[in-house]
């Protein structure tokens, strides 16, 4: 495995990590009541996933 020779200087990593930002996280919306949902996860709210309740979810 190759072994740096050399420290990576503050500048350099720190030019490196400049291009680093934090994105947005990506969320649809619930079919059912509409509210934000994260992909693969059952609604918070109505409990329902891909048309199905599958769990209790908090309906106010
Ligand atoms: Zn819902």
């Amino acid at each position: 495995m190759g072994v740096p020779k050399k420290r990576t200087s503050r500048q350099k990593r720190d030019q490196r990590r400049a291009h680093w930002k934090a994105t947005a996280p990506n969320v649809g919306t619930c079919p059912n009541c509409g509210e934000p949902v994260l992909p693969h996860r059952a609604c918070p709210k109505c409990g329902q996933y891909r048309g199905k309740a599958v769990q209790k979810g908090t309906e106010d």
